[in-house]
């Protein structure tokens, strides 16, 4: 079984003092390939020196919507250039949050739109952050001309109507820890009514941990526990699940033969 956890922090100092074992558990637990994922320049450096180290982690880089008030402009510019290392394979984690702090909704548009024209240019992926934006943030896609870089709405947390949406614009939508809760009522449903081709899994580790390890701290190898949700939503096995999503994985982030 190959897994792909297209969406996680490998940087974040809760990793600081296991980090290569870590990844090691992920790879023992059939995750071939890690997508880590930035938040500002400096963590950018950092995923490019993790994936320099292994094979099996790749990275998107970029300014997360949380980050935006201490970003310079100035960054956009260093994310260009080191967009150029082979191992950086989307723009991410990119997009707007209204949740954690509304005071920064124009800065966060203006950053979103400038990464959206920057992975256009580039022709790469994104991978994008949306938190209590929904409408904002795919209207934003839906608006930009002629159409957006190609991408995946990680942790989503939209309805079917949503999501069909995305779609339309040639997105996937990516599934974590949530799916798993136990008061999650609504997510077998929409597991089920949406195409296993247009959907990726992650763990956003070390953050939004599965179900039964809720409450500590999240990491690659939890995947196979997202992946096994979605096999009992749609009544298939986790390595045919495993499969699709790796599939979908690879094809987005061009990564088919590696
Ligand atoms: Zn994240």
């Amino acid at each position: 079984m190959e897994l792909f956890d297209s969406h996680c922090h490998l940087t974040a100092e809760q990793f600081d003092a296991d980090r290569d074992a870590v990844i090691q558990r992920a790879m023992d637990a059939g995750v071939t390939r890690i997508l880590t994922l930035a938040t500002d320049v400096s963590s950018s450096r950092a995923a490019i020196a993790l994936a320099e180290k292994f094979d099996a982690v790749f990275c998107a880089i970029g300014i997360h919507p949380e980050s935006v008030a201490k970003a310079a402009t100035r960054d956009l510019r260093l994310i260009r250039e080191l967009a150029a290392h082979p191992k950086v394979v989307a723009l991410g984690e990119i997009g707007l949050d209204f949740y954690w702090d509304k005071t920064t909704a124009d800065l966060q548009q203006k950053f979103f739109e400038q990464q959206l024209e920057l992975a256009a240019e580039l022709n790469l992926p994104v991978c994008i952050h949306d938190r209590d934006a929904h409408d904002k943030l795919i209207a934003t896609l839906e608006n930009f001309a002629p159409a957006p870089p190609r991408g995946a709405l990680h942790a989503f947390s939209g309805d079917a109507a949503l999501a069909q949406r995305a779609f339309d614009l040639g997105y996937v939508v990516s599934f974590g820890g949530p799916i798993t809760f136990k008061n999650n009522k609504t997510a077998p449903a929409l597991l089920n009514a949406l195409p296993l081709e247009k959907i990726l899994i992650e763990t956003d580790a070390p953050y939004l941990t599965p179900h039964p390890w809720r409450g500590k701290r999240n990491e690659p190898a939890y995947v196979k526990l997202v992946a096994q949700q979605i096999a009992t939503a749609r009544g298939l096995s986790v390595a045919q699940v495993a499969a699709q999503t790796t599939h979908n994985a690879l094809e987005l982030f061009r990564l088919k033969g590696q």
